[in-house]
Formats: structure tokens, C-alpha cells, sequence
């Protein structure tokens, strides 16, 4: 008996969920045998229609009560039998993200079942002979002699093989319709219609050569290695499915682990989910796994056409893959028995969506796992707070790999003091070591990285003189600079004055931080006119396959420096790298929101990883106006752990999570004053209901004040308990739809990756 739906009389179901039906729910009875029985997402008979067929519906929602006529509600008649189709785990996946996340069921059903949208078939036709292999040539002899050469020639060719595509027929062996249908009258052959899949790897397929099936060219894995399958296999064997974290420095063999494990769970018969972030999804990648698993592989990911997606949701279905690769929404591939979620660089922001609903692609891995039965490897060079965290505390299990396999060392890297650079008299935006390094890898012949760190939007203001940054003495968080010359502090609204000189110092080189990488292009151009600089950012990879176009000419060595956002951090390898400087890495540790530190060691590691892959030992450059700062200390002694005993700290003096929970409750509307007086009214509700058990912050004005003509205000809600900061959504889901012409739109954030 459900305790939560036993007092529920009324099922919101929808019926056959692959018809755009899936737009609207209806309403059943619940009879009085099936109370408290029923499960959102369980799949369940109804009468449907002015015939009353019986069809397959899922419970999304229940309710108490009714707005219409009793008498026109059919009742639900049984729970359905069998095992739980593929559907019927992603609806209960997708139930599971609307209680988690928030947001309405269509919409929540709409982000699991993204290939609902039916695309044509396609199909190639096939001649295929109706003899045995000797009967097919011994006729085709008979025709040779019957000086009836075209036949001879097609039913040889079928000797040799059963079936051959039309188009290898017509074009290659120069066969005639004509000759193809009087074979066919004589019941030699038939031709036919077979369906094919659009696959977005077969290109791919052919670079990648032979499938490597028995592991020739394999490496032996390091006993480290070997651990990691072992463990996780011999524990999924003895029935336990349990999630585990793999801390491996950037080229310790991850990937490797990642290829046996999926290897072990195809041998148990089961599939495999293997999640990247997007831009890590390159060419190289993919060829590595399609050596490993051939045309078992696939990929799903927002390049690929509507079509492509469907196909590869239909080979998934059909059992014609059991491998796929893709980001988060890959997550979604309708497989029916998965074994094993891999996440690799776990700690990535774009595992979250940006739309509702906010999932992480970590939290539903770990939901859809329970529901398959399946394992879950998460792994990362440098993990988030939270995954350490509770590897820390036991939950997950645990594995360190601490050595390069390549056989290269770790860069060397120096820290900037960016306040001693003005100082000293140097005003420009490279620092004399940086300036010496850059000049001496362009002599040699060398590539540089250079890497400005932006995030987000917030213009933090600091101090050039002593590195003093305005901090909100509520949030510890940096304070935003408005256009209306007042310091903001995004999480509780907290506002001052704009600073004249540094309350620190009296210096008066206190100001907004804001570098874009064009001027810095221009600056490189200036000081070295004969080095080919290439530039990557949001402006520069606009247009599809730029991003992988710029990378490839920079590894083509068409260019000796490469300069961008954090974009550039990912995907390729760059053997000839052997500088990395990063430009001012204050520009995402005062992002304004309480993940900046841990972003930004994530950001420095991953830019110093880049340097020296080849032969030759790379260096790294960091520049900032507090190398002091925990984050660029660690970052530059490339020590996590330090790291993560300092930022924990701060996490739990300041209740942000992975120590509590915190939401962001985002209301945003054409109208300022009706906008701002929702996110009043709403962080009133929530303050209503607080008995000491949480902290409301705000509401005040977001980073982005305003977007599209749309007003945001923003507050946020801290609390130790996950499920009663989801009750108070749901208390101010239900308080929103009370109002009458309402033209503001709420979103809700749980653990939010970025600011607002
Ligand atoms: P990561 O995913 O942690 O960055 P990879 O799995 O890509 O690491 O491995 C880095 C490099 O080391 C690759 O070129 C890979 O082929 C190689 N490698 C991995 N495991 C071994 C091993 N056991 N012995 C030798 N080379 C290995
Ligand atoms: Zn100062
Ligand atoms: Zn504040």
C-alpha cells in the first residue's frame, strides 16, 4: 500500500504515449481494489474511445477531485501484466524528474521522449537469388553459353554472395531492369525492400578499420586498472549494484576502464550508457570506441539530424546497438535492460539542463539506474564537491589513478602576481614571464594555448593595486557591478555603493573586471605581428563544425597560438602544446555564485593539462590578482585534495551544497513591478513555512536583469533536506497556478551549477 497516492480517487493518464495523444492527459477513476496501489509511470488497461477499446495507458498524476460531470469519468480497469516496456520506465523516469525538478508532466515526458516525433523510414532495395549457391552459378554458366552474358554476370555475382544492394547491381555490374525482371520471371531471384538506419558513424566506421575483437592492440591495463574491473565486475555478478567514483588525472587510462567495463556488461548481455559532455564528443573519441565494439556503437547528440536521432532510438529499440555515447540526453535512449551508466568528467556543467526541467544528467543517471538494475562508474580528473563527498562518506565506491600511462610528465607551473606586474610598471595584459615564455615557443617552433577563463555574467570589481575583490558580507560571494553603478549581490539582494578607491588600499585601480579574448587578440597582434593566432569563442564557433574546424587547424600546426574561452580546454590533443598561459584566472573565481572556486580549479587543472602531451614537458602560466586564493594554490600544485578540504569547509560554514541543498526560484515577466512582486510574494511563502529549517535569501535582481524584454528576479532557498525544499516548490507551483492572467513565467533550480 502507497501511503502517498492511497487517498487519491482520480489518475491523470496518458494513453499511447508514441501518438502525439502524449499532449494531453485524461482523467480516470481509480476503483476502490486499485487505491493506493497505483505508482506515477505505472502502466495500467483503460477503455479509451467512443467504443471503449481497451488500450495501454500511464498513470502521470493523481488527484483528489474533479472540475467535470461524474458521470463522464471511465474507470481505470486493471494494472497491466509483463515486464516494464522501455516506455514505461522512461515515463517513470520522467515522473521521477517532475516530483525532483519541477516542471509539468508533458513537459518532463517531452525531455525523456525526444524521438517520439516519427520520421520516414528509409529502405534500399536488394536482389537476393532463390537457389543455393552451386544451382545459382551452374545456371549462370548455362546462360554464359546461351550467350546471355548480362544474366551470367548478375547471378555469379549472387553465387558468390546471397543478397547485393540494387545500386552495386545497376551501377557497378551495369545490369538492366530489363535483365533484373526476366530473372525474376524464371524464380532465380527476387528483389526486395529492407529497411536501413541512418547512421551518423558509418563514416566514422570505415577511419576506425578493422574491429579490434580480440584485443591485439590492446594495452595491458595497469594493475590499478585491472582493480577497477575487477571490482565493479565481481561486485554486479554477486548481484550488487552500486555506484562508484574514479578520480583519474587526465590521461591515467579512465578511458581504457570505461572500454573493459562496457565490454564486461555486453558479455552479461546488457547495454551500455556512456555519457561525455558534448564538446568532448570529437571524432577521436568516437573512432576509439567504434575499434572497440564496431557497429554495436552509437551516438546520439544535438548535431545529429531528426532523423538520424529517430533511427538511432529504433536501432536501440530493435536490439541492433547496445553501446551509445552521447551527452546528457543520451541518457534517454530507449534501451529496455541496461547494466552499466558511465559518466565521464562528472563534474561538468552541462550535465545540467538549462531548461526546464533542470535535471542533472548525475542525480537521474543514478534514478534510472535503480530502475534497470544497473551500475554507475562516475569519472573525473577533477570530481565535483558533491561526488567527492560522498565518496568521502562511503556512499559511492572509490578508485584514484594518479599516473600518466602516456609515460610524459606533469607540466611545470608558475603562478603570476598580477598586482606586482602594475607595480613594477607592466600594464599589459601578459606578464613579463609570460611574454618571455611565449616569445621563446615561437622561436622554437612551438604552440601556445592562451585561455581566458570567462563565466558567467557577472562583472566582479577588484582591486589592480592589492587584489582586493568587493565581497557581499552576507553571501561571501563577489559582489556584480550594475549599469545604475550600484554593487549587487545576486543571492540576497544585498546592495552599495560603487566604489571610488579600494577600501583596502586608497588605491584608485579598482574596477569592473572585464577582458574580452578580441582585444586580446589584437594585443598579440601588436606585440608579435608575425605569429598566426587563432581565436575560439562563443563569436568564432557560431557557425556548425567550426568548433572542430578551428581545433583541427590549430592540431594541423596552421596556427602558433591558440586563444579562447574554456571551450578550448576540451576534445583534441596537442602534442606541440608545450605552453598553457591562463589570462587572468580571477575571471571565473569571482563569478558571483558559490561554485566560482571549485569551477575555476576545475578550469585551471584541466588548461595546465593541456600542456606538454608530446615529448617535450610543457610549462603553464597563471596570472591573477590573488594567487593566493585556495583554488590557484591547489590548481598550480595540482593537489584536488587540498583543494577539496578547503572548499568543504566553505561549503558547510556557508550551507551550500553538498552540505544542504539550495534552490533557485527564477521569475521572470514583461512587467518589472508584476515581476518583482511575484518573487516577493513567493519568497514570503517560503519564509511563511519556515520553522528554522531554512534560509530564504533575496529576492533581489538577477546578474542578467533583464532578457528578450523579460524582467528577472531572483531568490534563492537554502535547506539540509531535499524533500522538504520539493514540497515548498510544490507549494509554490500550486500558489502560481492560482493566479488569474499571470504573465510571468517561475522556473526552479535545485543545486544550481551556474549563477543567474
Ligand atoms: P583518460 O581517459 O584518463 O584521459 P585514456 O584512457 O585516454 O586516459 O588513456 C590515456 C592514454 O594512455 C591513451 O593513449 C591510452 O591508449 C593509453 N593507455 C591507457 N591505458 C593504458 C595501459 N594500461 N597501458 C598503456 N597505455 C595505456
Ligand atoms: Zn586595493
Ligand atoms: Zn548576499
Amino acid at each position: 500500500m502507497n501511503e502517498e497516492t492511497k487517498n487519491f480517487c482520480y489518475a491523470d493518464i496518458i494513453v499511447d504515449i508514441s501518438h502525439e495523444s502524449v499532449d494531453r492527459p485524461f482523467t480516470y477513476r481509480i476503483p476502490e481494489a486499485l487505491r493506493g496501489r497505483l505508482e506515477l509511470g505505472m502502466s495500467v488497461a483503460v477503455p479509451f474511445g467512443k467504443g471503449n477499446r481497451k488500450r495501454q495507458g500511464y498513470v502521470i498524476d493523481f488527484r483528489d477531485s474533479i472540475s467535470f460531470d461524474e458521470s463522464k469519468v471511465k474507470e481505470i480497469e486493471g494494472i497491466a501484466q509483463g515486464d516494464m516496456a522501455v516506455d514505461a520506465i522512461l515515463v517513470r523516469l520522467a515522473g521521477w524528474i517532475r516530483k525532483q525538478y519541477g516542471s509539468t508532466m508533458i513537459t518532463a515526458l517531452k525531455t525523456v521522449l525526444p524521438a517520439k516525433q516519427k520520421k520516414r523510414n528509409l529502405e534500399k532495395r536488394e536482389i537476393c537469388r532463390l537457389l543455393s549457391s552451386e544451382e545459382t552459378e551452374a545456371f549462370a554458366k548455362s546462360l554464359a553459353q546461351k550467350n546471355r552474358p548480362a544474366m551470367a554476370r548478375l547471378l555469379s555475382a549472387l553465387a558468390e554472395r546471397e543478397r547485393l544492394p540494387m545500386e552495386l547491381v545497376r551501377e557497378k555490374l551495369h545490369i538492366s531492369p530489363v535483365t533484373i525482371s526476366s530473372l525474376e520471371k524464371r524464380g532465380v531471384i527476387r528483389t526486395e525492400r529492407v529497411r536501413i538506419y541512418r547512421n551518423p558513424v558509418e563514416g566514422s566506421m570505415e577511419a576506425a578499420g578493422k574491429q579490434d575483437a580480440f584485443g591485439k592492440n590492446r594495452p595491458k591495463l595497469s594493475a590499478a586498472q585491472q582493480r577497477i574491473v575487477d571490482t565493479v565486475l565481481q561486485e554486479y555478478d554477486i548481484g550488487v549494484r552500486n555506484t562508484y567514483l574514479i578520480h583519474g588525472i587526465t590521461g591515467s587510462g579512465k578511458t581504457e576502464v570505461y572500454m573493459n567495463l562496457i565490454e564486461g556488461c555486453l558479455k552479461r548481455g546488457r547495454q551500455a550508457i556512456l555519457l561525455i559532455p558534448e564538446i568532448a564528443l570529437t571524432y577521436q573519441t568516437v573512432v576509439r570506441f567504434l575499434k572497440r565494439f564496431g557497429n554495436r556503437v552509437s551516438v546520439l547528440h544535438s548535431g545529429l539530424s531528426a532523423g538520424e536521432k529517430y533511427d538511432q532510438c529504433e536501432r536501440a529499440k530493435a536490439g541492433d546497438i547496445d553501446v551509445i555515447i552521447g551527452p546528457r540526453s543520451a541518457l534517454f535512449t530507449p534501451f529496455d535492460n541496461v547494466g552499466l551508466i558511465i559518466m565521464d568528467e562528472e563534474h561538468e556543467p552541462s550535465y545540467k539542463s538549462e531548461t526546464m526541467p533542470k535535471y542533472h544528467a548525475r542525480e537521474t543517471a543514478l534514478y534510472l539506474a535503480k530502475l534497470h538494475g544497473a551500475s554507475v562508474v562516475l569519472g573525473s580528473a577533477t570530481p565535483s564537491l558533491e561526488s567527492y563527498y560522498r565518496a568521502k562518506r562511503g556512499e559511492y565506491g572509490f578508485f584514484y589513478l594518479g599516473e600518466r600511462l602516456t609515460g610524459n610528465v606533469l607540466p611545470e607551473v608558475y603562478p603570476v602576481d598580477l598586482r606586482r606586474e602594475l607595480r613594477e610598471g607592466n600594464r599589459s595584459i601578459f606578464s613579463r614571464k609570460l611574454q618571455e615564455l611565449m616569445e621563446d615557443r615561437l622561436e622554437k617552433k612551438q604552440q601556445v594555448m592562451l585561455f581566458l577563463n570567462r563565466r558567467g555574467l557577472a562583472g566582479f570589481v577588484s582591486c589592480r593595486n592589492c587584489g582586493h575583490v568587493m565581497i557581499c558580507p552576507h553571501c561571501s560571494v563577489s559582489l556584480s557591478e550594475h549599469k545604475n553603478g550600484k554593487l549587487v549581490c545576486h543571492y540576497c539582494g544585498y546592495e552599495e555603493p560603487a566604489v571610488k578607491t579600494c577600501p583596502s588600499c586608497d588605491s584608485r585601480y579598482i574596477l569592473g573586471f572585464k577582458a574580452g579574448t578580441e582585444a586580446v587578440e589584437e594585443k598579440l597582434h601588436q606585440m608579435y605581428p608575425k605569429a598566426r593566432v587563432l581565436r575560439m569563442d562563443g563569436d568564432t564557433t557560431k557557425k556548425k563544425d567550426s568548433y572542430e574546424k578551428i581545433l583541427s587547424a590549430f592540431a594541423d600546426r596552421e596556427a602558433d597560438i591558440l586563444l579562447g574561452t574554456q571551450m578550448i580546454v576540451k576534445g583534441h590533443d596537442f602534442p606541440a602544446v608545450t605552453l598553457v598561459g591562463v589570462l587572468a584566472a580571477d575571471m571565473s573565481l569571482f563569478a558571483g555564485d558559490y561554485r566560482a572556486a571549485e569551477r575555476t580549479f576545475q578550469l585551471l587543472t584541466q588548461a595546465a593539462g593541456r600542456a606538454g602531451r608530446g615529448d617535450v614537458p610543457g610549462e603553464v602560466v597563471i596570472q591573477s590578482y590573488q594567487p593566493e586564493h585556495y583554488s590557484i594554490v591547489h590548481a598550480a600544485a595540482q593537489d584536488y585534495e587540498g583543494f577539496y578540504e578547503e572548499e568543504i569547509l566553505y561549503r558547510e560554514i556557508g550551507m551550500y551544497p553538498p552540505a544542504a541543498h539550495l534552490m533557485a526560484v527564477l521569475v521572470t515577466g514583461p512587467e518589472e513591478e508584476s515581476a518583482a512582486l511575484l518573487a516577493k510574494e513567493l519568497a514570503e511563502l517560503a519564509r511563511e513555512g519556515d520553522n528554522g529549517e531554512l534560509t530564504v535569501l533575496g529576492p533581489g535582481t538577477a546578474t542578467l536583469s533583464k532578457l528578450n524584454d523579460n524582467y528577472r528576479f531572483l531568490f534563492y532557498i537554502k535547506c539540509s533536506d531535499s524533500k522538504k525544499l520539493a514540497k515548498l516548490r510544490e507549494r509554490m507551483e500550486s500558489y502560481i497556478q492560482t493566479l488569474q492572467n499571470r504573465s510571468e513565467q517561475v522556473q526552479f533550480d535545485i543545486d544550481p551549477m551556474s549563477g543567474y
